[in-house]
């Protein structure tokens, strides 16, 4: 009889990642739906040894680091004639031990690995684990927001973009075309979580507005059944106008993290983000601030053929808009991706970790050095005009974080 391990396999030192952590919760969905025997087990190496792994047929594992010789301690428990071993996840790690590999929510693998029936689309009525997962917090790099109150889930995958250094597993993978899961389900989601005591939820699609009439099915279904929560998405910068923003803080939509990638208009069209897109990324800074709505700008540095005009043009657009955060990255694209597959990138390199290669037409530290820079002189400004007590309070509003946080209490 088939009986499942689904393993999601932790370590701090994680590889980039393009995938909200669902991916295996799906997978059990499928399974349970099915009446086929699994079991989902969220652990760190550390912990791994203590797992009996004689009883299953097939073990699943997803990994963040992929670190063949991590893995190894846990694979010379395994039993190669008795059992399978395969690999989810964005990458396919490249070692001959993993049978099979199914690329994040590719659900037609799954069937066919699986015989699971056919005709069924399961992300619709799928329905993230309701019940917290603190292991969740280390693939995010918060470790003291641990017991905050919020909560991630998804409404859907994919997107239409083109954005040529996204990972190819969202634009032409198993998450192309896109999906959306069911409203109902959604809003019987967040009132579970709700009642379980979670009022922030933040939406980790790969972008919230995908199917925009979907997204706004979606939040008037938050706003008509009343759930006063706070939430907060990914979006792109030209995916909203006034009208959407309105109805976006009436639903409790209270951050934004959008992709404005860079402040030259040269990049973004050259890195398929569309030829309007620094207009775009000034109209909506200007409507969110107008209805207060702060948003995070998410930043990168290093893009091919970028010079060092073109850098501080990302800066300049930076102090023009006036964002609430910024998140610069160093230009490291996805191994799948446009980009990716041109510059021959490889599988072990770890997200925004130095990277002493540039593809830009400076050198690498000078993207190092102004990474740095703009940091503190964003850090400067919000200093001056005292926007980083609202930072402050944004973060650290719970009394029971800044005790952990002042005496080191990280449980
Ligand atoms: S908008 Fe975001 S999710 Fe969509 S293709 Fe571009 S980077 Fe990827």
């Amino acid at each position: 009889m088939v009986n499942i391990l689904l393993l999601r396999f932790n370590t701090l030192k994680i590889r980039r990642n393009a995938v909200p952590p669902f991916n295996l919760d799906f997978f059990l969905y499928i399974f349970k739906k099915n009446k086929i025997q699994c079991i989902l087990k969220d652990m760190f190496l550390k912990d791994i040894n203590n797992l009996i792994l004689s009883d299953f047929t097939h073990i699943i594992i997803e990994s963040y680091s992929y670190n063949i010789k991590e893995l190894y301690k846990f694979i010379n428990n395994i039993d190669f004639k008795k059992q399978i071993l395969l690999s989810t996840g964005n990458y396919k790690p490249d070692h001959y031990i993993f049978k099979y590999h199914i690329s994040a929510f590719d659900e037609k693998s799954l069937k066919k690995i699986f015989n699971i029936k056919k005709h069924i689309n399961y992300f619709k009525n799928f329905t993230p684990k309701i019940s917290h997962s603190s292991n969740y917090s280390f693939l995010y790099p918060m470790p003291f927001l641990k017991k905050a109150t919020w909560k991630y889930t998804i409404s859907g995958i994919g997107c239409p973009g083109k954005c040529k250094f996204c990972s190819g597993n969202i634009r032409k993978g198993p998450r192309a075309p896109i999906k959306n899961r069911n409203i109902k389900t959604i809003i019987y989601e967040l009132k579970a979580l709700k009642e379980k005591g979670f009022n922030y939820i933040v939406f980790d699609d790969d972008n919230f507005f995908r199917d925009k009439e979907f997204a706004i099915d979606l939040i008037n279904n938050i706003i008509n059944n009343e759930l006063n929560i706070k939430w907060n998405t990914h979006a792109r910068a030209d995916s909203l106008d006034e009208e959407l923003i309105i109805l976006l803080k009436k639903s409790g939509c209270c951050f934004l993290r959008i992709g404005a990638e860079s402040g030259s208009q040269k990049i973004l069209t050259q890195s398929g983000k569309g030829k309007n897109y620094l207009q775009n990324i000034f109209k909506t800074a200007k409507l969110l601030k107008k209805h207060k709505i702060p948003f995070i700008f998410l930043t990168m540095l290093g893009f091919p053929d970028e010079t060092i005009k073109d850098l501080w043009k990302t800066f300049f657009m930076i102090v023009k808009t006036r964002p609430f955060l910024i998140q610069l990255h160093n230009f490291v694209p996805y191994e799948d991706s446009y980009y990716g597959k041109k510059l021959g990138i490889n599988h072990n390199l770890f997200h925004y970790s130095s990277f002493k290669k540039t593809f830009s037409k400076y050198p690498w530290w000078v993207r190092d050095f102004c990474h740095i820079l703009f940091y503190l002189l964003f850090g400067f400004i919000k200093f001056l005009n005292l926007d980083f007590l609202k930072i402050i309070f944004f973060y650290f509003n719970n009394i029971n974080h800044f005790k952990r946080l002042l005496f080191g209490n990280r449980e």
